[in-house]
């Protein structure tokens, strides 16, 4: 953890290569009294952060934008060993992050306030930061969430409190040091960015609570974003949670690109995506043709070492995980789901797996954060009462060559994002992001989440 500028090191807690099952690590888990003293210090520099001027916060973020760049490929492999993640998939994630740094750093500089027309007086808004923002990461990208976060917490002048999961903390521990050499550069002092490694339960529940902390912005499970939204008080909070992400594939779509790109967005770090495919709804009358491609492209997919370059299907984040996995695809089956391909378990690796299933399985409503996809049936009539039924909201997919109809579905779904002939997958750091429904509060990708990270004050001069 690093507080207040100061490293410590303790070996309370073990960090497990998913794939290997090894120890990697050891590092610090802290108690309540430790952050408590923690969040004290960083109420200090509220006054700092605020003060500090555009010219330095821009320098800073692409400091470490550069510095991201400089050490890509170990940041990848650390990516690989610790969160399990395919290396050539790890590799964009720290190119990403490397572009969410740099478009802070423009941000930085190019947030606006307004003026606003008045008959006798002369009125303008004011952005200023909240103060400290409490930033809880997932362990699925350890790199770009936390950038996400950080960087539009630095943009706009706020002191940083990061939390990052302990399923796989690592490459946020690199992060940090790579942010204490561009604060050093800048002689900024350090304790503006804080890391404090831990149990969600005793780190995360802390910087919740605290009085002192006036945001958290928060992405993970819908059951922490669930209780952070009873115990945040008036405390500013984003949440980005989870989804049942259904991909519609209508009888005009263009199906080669339909499988390619419903391959991709369905088992890419092994389905350990927030905006995953979560369930697709095929045209009854391509349905057979749709389902024999996109079986035998999944077929052809590489399970295995993340550190093998050829492999696209890692293992999941945990034993625990993949084992619970597997009672939810049992259930699905008991439930009259028909596997077309997988349903294996080695260790942590859960191999692709497809299934035919009716509207009310188990899968349809269930996050299950693997490489599981349940097929459904369905004429284009019921489409959008179907993947309007879960209780999330977060991404939802068309595939079509009918405007009409890719706007008819893009009215009526109620989702934060409806792609158009991509999976639901997509997503760019620059765009608005984020849920309805259960799947969230407010929205990311920078601006926005600078929007979020900001208050507006109202500044009013008479003539
Ligand atoms: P998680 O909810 O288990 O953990 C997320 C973070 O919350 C971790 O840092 C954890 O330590 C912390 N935490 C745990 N208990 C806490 C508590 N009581 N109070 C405060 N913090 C606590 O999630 P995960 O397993 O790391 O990630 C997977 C989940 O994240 C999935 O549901 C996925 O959909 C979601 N996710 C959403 C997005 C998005 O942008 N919408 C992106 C990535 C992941």
């Amino acid at each position: 953890m690093f507080i207040d500028g100061k490293w410590i090191d303790r070996e309370d807690f073990e960090v497990i290569n998913p794939y290997t099952l090894e120890v990697i690590k050891k590092i610090p888990a802290l108690s309540r009294e430790e952050v408590k003293e923690a969040i004290d210090t960083a109420e200090k520099y509220k006054e700092v952060m605020k003060n500090l001027s555009i010219s330095k916060r821009y320098n800073i973020l692409m400091n470490i934008a550069k510095q991201i760049k400089e050490r890509k490929e170990e940041l990848a492999k650390i990516l690989a060993i610790d969160a399990g993640k395919p290396i050539k998939q790890a590799r964009v994630e720290v190119e990403r992050s490397i572009g969410t740094f740099k478009l802070a750093a423009f941000y930085a500089k190019e947030f606006r306030d307004e003026a606003i027309p008045s008959d006798d007086k002369l009125i303008f808004t004011k952005r200023e930061p909240v103060g400290i923002v409490g930033a809880i990461t997932p362990f699925n990208f350890p790199l770009n969430l936390s950038a996400h976060k950080i960087a539009s917490a630095i943009a706009t002048g706020n002191v940083v409190i990061h939390h990052p999961s302990s399923k796989a903390p690592l490459a946020c521990i690199e992060l940090a040091k790579i942010i204490e050499r561009a604060l050093k550069k800048y002689k900024v002092p350090l304790g503006v960015y804080n890391l404090l490694t831990g149990a969600g339960e005793v780190v995360g529940d802390e910087m919740v609570v605290n009085e002192k902390v006036n945001m958290i912005s928060f992405t993970g499970s819908l059951k922490v974003g669930e209780m952070i939204a009873k115990k945040a008080g008036f405390k500013k909070i984003t949440l980005e949670l989870g989804g049942v992400n259904p991909n519609i594939v209508l009888k005009d779509a263009n199906l080669e690109k339909a499988v390619n790109s419903l391959i991709k967005g369905s088992f890419i770090y092994a389905g350990q995506v927030c905006i995953s495919v979560g369930m697709i709804l095929v045209d009854e009358s391509i349905a057979d043709r749709f389902i024999e491609m996109f079986v035998n492209k999944a077929k052809e997919l590489n399970v295995g070492n993340p550190l093998d370059e050829r492999t696209d299907v890692g293992p999941l984040i945990s034993v625990e995980h993949a084992e619970w996995v597997e009672g939810i695809v049992e259930k699905a089956i008991d439930e009259g789901g028909k596997l077309l391909l997988g349903g294996k378990r080695d260790k942590a690796i859960f191999y692709p797996t497809i299934l035919e299933v009716d509207r009310d399985n188990i899968l349809c409503k269930t996050e299950t954060f693997a490489p599981v996809i349940p097929i459904i049936r369905a004429n284009e009539e019921e489409m959008i009462d179907i993947a309007n039924s879960t209780e999330y909201g977060l991404h939802s997919a068309v595939f079509t060559n009918d405007i009409n109809k890719a706007l008819k579905f893009a009215e009526n779904l109620e989702f934060g994002g409806v792609i158009i002939n991509d999976s639901s997958l997509f997503r760019q750091d620059n765009m608005p992001f984020g849920g309805v429904k259960k799947s969230g509060l407010g929205r990311e990708g920078i601006k926005y989440a600078m929007e979020e990270m900001s208050s507006i004050k109202t500044v009013i001069i008479s003539k």
